[in-house]
This record gives structure tokens, C-alpha cells and sequence, in this order.
């Protein structure tokens, strides 16, 4: 296999999509548009200078029929001609992604459903379940406190049925700095008490780690949300090292960890991949909002993690273009950082393609028993 025969074999590469959201529902002006291709909630000058915008009018204006590089103005008046379902339609059967695993516990109203986005796309969708938006779900329904622990269990079990993995955003409510032990029952009893007490939002470590166990106890791959993502997080206490004991805890459960993101975490998350049979990760969003330095980043990446271990993510969020150019990026990146290791003779051709596939696509058909 050449360099141009490996840049074809990644382009053909049919991906599995393993951390995904919806697409807009409804029109998106620019204020709209720009405040989806950032993770700042803050106002902020063009969110089209960064290494993200630039990478829409590279990858996503072709796609309009527009000149690779055309200003972000003349992008938006392309955009603004067309509906958003038309958008979607455009972006998604460019991706040449097989099937989207659909995290549906944020902002689900903001964005199409899992089923939406199966038409839109032609391609198969699959959900992933939030482990606190359930627990939030459980405490809106149940005013006992004491029969709270039994009607989590229902309800996870029942919305887990057709559901092909769990997330967890405790790296947002609370950070991984959390006692690794499970939680005793009298010890979740006392932190519902204190949470119904006050209402606040579901940060209580107690019960974030008590979510964490019955999930890896549910046995399903278990996502966690690691490093880069909105204001709401302190990036330094999303390092993954932190979960060190408690993955060590849950090993003897046989449950897969998936680690998302991990920038600028994304060595740590190799090295965690590397010495634990139960863990996985990936660079989804960071792939994209790092744009051109995208293979640099990937690079990284590769460098101490089991090729077995790493998957592919868009964790795209409400503009198409996200889907389209995760993919689009991930694609170009993997074929220069592996047709690099070629070039130099460090790696054969055919190792560069069967590595392409195992991250692309078949790390997730194993991971998650899906696709083939
Ligand atoms: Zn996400």
C-alpha cells in the first residue's frame, strides 16, 4: 500500500461515530452559528478566528459550493440560503460514518433525536445514556427518599434495553478527585436527604460515585467525559490520572471505560489505555477544534496507547458541519500521522491501514458489539 493508497483506504473507511449529539433543530443565525463552534458560553469576538473556523471554510465550504477558504461572511450567506434540515442532509451523507453512538442527555430539545438523526443521515444510530440525567429524571418521579436507590435501577435498567453504552459527566459536577470506594447504602440514603433538602444540581460526590458504580456495574462500556469542554469544568481536576484507583477498583467488574476528549489530557489517557486492560479513549472534539494541528495532536495520542484501545469521535453538537468535518479531520490527520511513519520506514504499509481501521471503526464494533 502506497502513501496515496493509504489516503485512499482512510477516505473509504466506512467510521463508527462512538460519541455523538444531534443536529440543530431549527434555523441557526450567526450569533446562533458562532456560539455553537466554541466552548465558551461568554461573548466573545468572531468565534471564526480559531483553528475551528478556519477549518469550516477549508472542509464545509466545497460542500456549499463554495471555494475552499471563502470568508466566514460569505460562508454564512451560503449557509443562511438553505434550511437547516437541508444543511443536515448535505453534512451527514458527506461523513461517511456507519452508525453514531447518540449521547441524548444534553440539551436533547436543541437537537434532533436519535431516530431524526438516523433519517436524516441514512445511517444506523444507537444511544448512550446518561447516568445523571437519569438520577435527575428518578428524583423528579420519586418523592421517598428511601425508595430512590430501587427506582434508579428500574429506570436504568429499563432505559438501557436498546441503549449500547453509559456516560457519565461527573468531570463537570464534581472533577475525578473522588473517593474511589463505592458508597454504602446508609451513605447514599444520607446524600439524597441532603440533596432533596436543598435542589440544587446533582454535584453531591457521594452520589456522583455511586452513579459511577452502579454503572460499572451495569456492565455496559461506560463513557466519561476527560479534560477540554465548556466553562462549567475545572480543567485541572478532569485529569484522568486522578481515576487511577478507581479504575484499579472496578477492574475485577469487567466493565469498559471510555475516556472522551482527554485534551491536553490525551497522553495521560494513553497511558491509562496502556496499563489497564479495561480502558479505551478517544479525541473527539479535540480533533476538531485543534484543526490543521490536528495530526500533531493525534500523534500524541498514539504514542504510548494500544492501537486497540484508541476510537474515533466527532462529538459534534448542533451544526452538521461538526459531523462532516470531525470525520473529515480525523480522516486527514490518521493519514498523515501513519503515512508519516511509512515515509520514514518505521512502519509498513499494510500495519498503517489495519491501524486506520482498528481507530476508525473496529475498536467500536468490539467495544460496543455493534456495526461488523
Ligand atoms: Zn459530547
Amino acid at each position: 500500500m502506497s502513501t496515496d493508497e493509504l489516503a485512499d483506504h482512510v477516505a473509504q473507511l466506512s467510521l463508527i461515530d462512538h460519541h455523538v449529539h444531534g443536529v440543530a433543530r431549527g434555523p441557526l443565525d450567526r450569533a446562533a452559528f458562532e456560539q455553537l463552534i466554541t466552548e465558551s458560553d461568554r461573548p466573545m469576538m468572531s468565534t471564526f478566528d480559531s483553528q475551528l473556523g478556519v477549518a469550516i471554510r477549508r472542509h464545509c465550504a466545497p460542500l456549499l459550493g463554495l471555494e475552499p477558504l471563502v470568508s466566514a461572511d460569505a460562508y454564512l450567506e451560503a449557509r443562511s440560503a438553505l434550511d437547516e434540515s437541508e444543511l443536515s442532509r448535505i453534512f451527514l451523507t458527506a461523513t461517511g460514518v456507519s452508525d453514531y453512538l447518540v449521547d441524548t442527555g444534553y440539551s436533547g430539545d436543541l437537537v434532533t433525536s436519535v431516530d431524526e438523526l438516523a433519517q436524516l443521515s441514512g445511517s444506523r444510530t444507537h444511544e448512550v445514556v446518561r447516568l445523571e440525567a437519569e438520577l435527575e429524571y428518578v428524583a423528579e418521579h420519586e418523592s421517598d427518599v428511601s425508595a430512590v436507590p430501587d427506582a434508579f435501577l428500574k429506570r436504568l435498567e429499563s432505559r438501557t434495553k436498546g441503549a449500547v453504552g453509559l456516560k457519565s459527566i461527573v468531570a463537570y459536577r464534581h472533577g475525578f478527585g473522588f473517593d474511589p470506594s463505592e458508597p454504602s447504602r446508609a451513605e447514599v440514603l444520607t446524600a439524597l436527604d441532603r440533596w432533596y433538602s436543598n435542589r440544587d444540581r446533582l454535584s453531591d460526590p457521594v452520589l456522583l460515585r455511586w452513579l459511577l458504580w452502579t454503572g460499572a456495574r451495569r456492565g455496559l462500556p461506560l463513557q466519561l467525559h476527560v479534560g477540554f469542554g465548556d466553562s462549567d469544568l475545572q480543567l485541572d481536576k478532569t485529569n484522568p490520572t486522578l481515576l487511577t484507583e478507581w479504575l484499579r477498583r472496578i477492574e475485577p467488574l469487567g466493565t469498559q471505560v471510555v475516556l472522551l476528549h482527554c485534551y491536553p489530557y490525551h497522553r495521560e489517557a494513553g497511558y491509562l489505555a496502556h496499563v489497564f486492560p479495561h480502558v479505551s479513549f478517544d479525541l473527539g472534539l479535540t480533533t476538531m477544534y485543534v484543526g490543521a494541528r490536528a495530526a500533531t495532536v493525534l500523534a500524541e495520542g498514539l504514542e504510548l496507547a494500544p492501537f486497540g484501545k484508541v476510537l474515533y469521535s466527532s462529538d459534534a453538537f448542533g451544526p452538521a458541519e461538526l459531523h462532516y468535518l470531525g470525520a473529515t479531520l480525523w480522516r486527514r490527520a490518521i493519514t498523515a500521522v501513519l503515512g508519516g511513519f511509512v515515509a520514514e520506514g518505521e512502519w509498513s504499509p499494510a500495519d498503517a491501514g489495519r491501524v486506520a481501521g482498528l481507530i476508525g471503526r473496529e475498536n467500536a464494533v468490539r467495544l460496543y458489539g455493534i456495526g461488523g
